[in-house]
Order: C-alpha cells, then structure tokens, then sequence
C-alpha cells in the first residue's frame, strides 16, 4: 500500500456524512473503519452538506468534515492552462477527492469552494469506465492529483492504490501523482509517475501548513528513485519571498546533493500563479492571508506577480538547477 507519512490520522475527521445509497459499500466500509471514534451521518446528497450556503471557512477548517460520496457528474476534464502539460498530448485532469488535508496558504482550492470539508468519490469503477472510454480517442495523461493530494489520503481511502493497480499495466494511459507527502511506498511502471513538490523549509514554513518538511520530502523522493519509479521534481510555485535568491540557491543545493538528479525523469518550474477567478473567494476564505491579498498584475486571466519579475524568479531558479542538471529535463511553465 502506498501511505503518506503525516497523512490523516485517526482523529482528523470527528464527523464523516455518507450518501445514503453507499452505507455498505465496500469502499465506505474500508474508510469508516479507519475512523473509528468518527459520528456518522447519513445524508440524501453529498452537496447538502459541501456546497450549502453561509458557510464558514475558518470555523470549518478546526473542526473539517468527511464527505463520502458517488461522483454522478462529469469525471475526467481537459487540463486547465493554469497547469504544466509537459507537452503531452490528451492532457487532462481527474478528481476523486475534492479538498485537501493540507492546508498551503497559496492553494487554488480556497479559490473554488466555499468550505475545507473533503468530499471523497468512492465509485471508482465509474472513473476507470471513463478512462477507458477517453482512451478509445488516443493515449491519456491524466493528472490524479489534482484537487488534492491523493497520496496524502490513500491510508484512509486507498485510491492511490487502486489507481496504480489500474494504470500500471494499461497501455496508452499515463498517470501523474503529485504529492507533497512523503509515500513510503511506490509502484515501478512506465505508466505512472510520482510528481513530487519541492519548496525550501522557509516557504513550508510559511505557507505550506501541516505538509512535510523539505527533509522527509527529499526521504520519499529517494525511496520512489529506489523502488524504480518515475520521479518528477516540481520547484512550482516558486514563491517570492525574503531573501529570495539565498533561499532559493540553498534549497536547490541542497536538493542536489540529497538526490541523484541524473535518476529524475523531469523537473518543473513554474512561479506562482492563479486564476483571475478564483482570488475574490481565496481572499473571503483566507482574509489575513498574505498570500491571497497580494497584489498581484493580472495578465490575460492570469494572477501573477508581473511578466518580468515572474521570469526573473523562474529564471534564477532552472540556472540553479542547471548547474546539477541537463537543461533538456526542466520544463518552464509560461
Ligand atoms: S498540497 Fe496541493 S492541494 Fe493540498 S492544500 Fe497544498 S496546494 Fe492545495
């Protein structure tokens, strides 16, 4: 079983709402009796409680809610051009958890729902029928990751696992597990690939709340380079910070001195950004947050912190990895 060390533990969630229909279901069983001090509550449909109104979001997030649920709606989307595509064809994204058990005060999600509860989408056999479908059209990258970090929940959901049961051996599909866990455990296959956010300890520290330090992060990349698997390095989003240039030279440094750079498929760079939609409810859901008021230039749709500067940042950022590695393996998001 692929785990995330500081995932969820046992108390994380004090209520868990399951859609009627799935009490019993063997996947709501398996996630329950993980949780076992948790009250249980049966509703009609998961958006009763996710999406009703005059919520709040700092109350919630003390005390956050499990929501399972059967995922009825649209299951497998074009990749948004917020994201690296990493110049793979069919890009495209899945999401069989909404929310995340982390907390990074940079993330797009406070940006989208009104509420840190999780919904969890046990069905799934619906999203493989959906891969398999879009499969008929040509090969699929799908990014599974992508309104969470999946690994981080698998010891409660196990949807990691059975996602890399599926993929491993399924011709023409390829998928990407982003993560800022640190997995103990990894599957080696062409089809998968681990894609591993990195930042400096003094970014984690500052907005990257209850996710794991750069130590047991670099720990889980070299147990996945072990085990055989792809590894991908995301140094996205780079963040402006004091003192950014030593910060960032160190960080690096230090990454190429824990890791065999030479054993990493690929890297990516990207600068912060988020979509132009998303920042009025980022700054109702996190209103001292120092992030989500930044003023920031919006260029096209897109938040940033302006064209020149943002490439400075990227720029300064893959010199420092060039001087561990060959240019040909970083990909720049612009
Ligand atoms: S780990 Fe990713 S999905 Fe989770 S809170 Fe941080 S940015 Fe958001």
């Amino acid at each position: 079983m692929q785990d995330g060390s500081k995932t969820c533990s046992r108390n994380d969630f004090a209520r868990v709402y399951i859609e009627k229909d799935l009490l019993g279901d063997a996947v709501t069983e398996r996630i329950v009796s993980r949780l076992p001090h948790a009250k249980i509550i049966a509703v009609s449909h998961y958006k009763d409680v996710f999406a009703r109104s005059r919520q709040q979001y700092d109350v919630q997030k003390a005390n956050r809610c499990l929501i399972l649920a059967r995922n009825t709606g649209r299951l497998i989307y074009d990749g948004a051009p917020m994201c690296q595509d990493f110049d793979m064809e069919n890009f495209s994204y899945t999401n069989s958890v909404m929310n995340c058990i982390y907390d990074c005060d940079y993330c797009f999600l406070k940006g989208v729902y009104d509420t840190p509860n999780i919904v969890v989408f046990v069905n799934f056999e619906d999203y493989r029928l959906a891969c398999e479908e879009k499969l008929k059209q040509g090969p699929l990258y799908l990014c599974i990751s992508y309104d969470t970090d999946l690994m981080a929940l698998n010891g409660l959901t196990g949807l990691c696992d059975k996602w890399t049961d599926y993929a491993k051996d399924r011709e023409g599909l390829t998928v990407e597990i982003r993560t800022k866990s640190s997995p103990r455990d990894f599957v080696s296959s062409e089809h998968i690939i681990y894609a591993f956010t990195l930042s400096p300890d003094e970014v984690i520290e500052k907005y990257e709340k209850y996710t794991p330090g750069l130590n047991a992060r670099l720990e889980g990349v070299n147990r996945a380079i072990d085990a055989g698997a792809n590894v991908r390095l995301c140094f996205d989003p780079i963040m402006r910070i004091e003192n950014f240039e030593s910060v960032y030279k160190t960080f690096i440094g230090r990454v190429a001195s824990a890791v065999d750079l030479n054993k990493v498929r690929d890297m990516s760079v990207g600068p912060f950004r988020i979509s132009a939609d998303y920042i009025k409810r980022m700054r109702k859901n996190g209103p001292m947050s120092e992030v989500a008021w930044y003023p920031y230039e919006n260029e096209g749709g897109v938040l940033g912190y302006g064209k020149e500067r943002a490439e400075d940042m990227t720029r300064f950022v893959t010199e420092e990895l060039c001087r561990y590695s060959g240019r040909e393996k970083i990909f720049i998001w612009n």
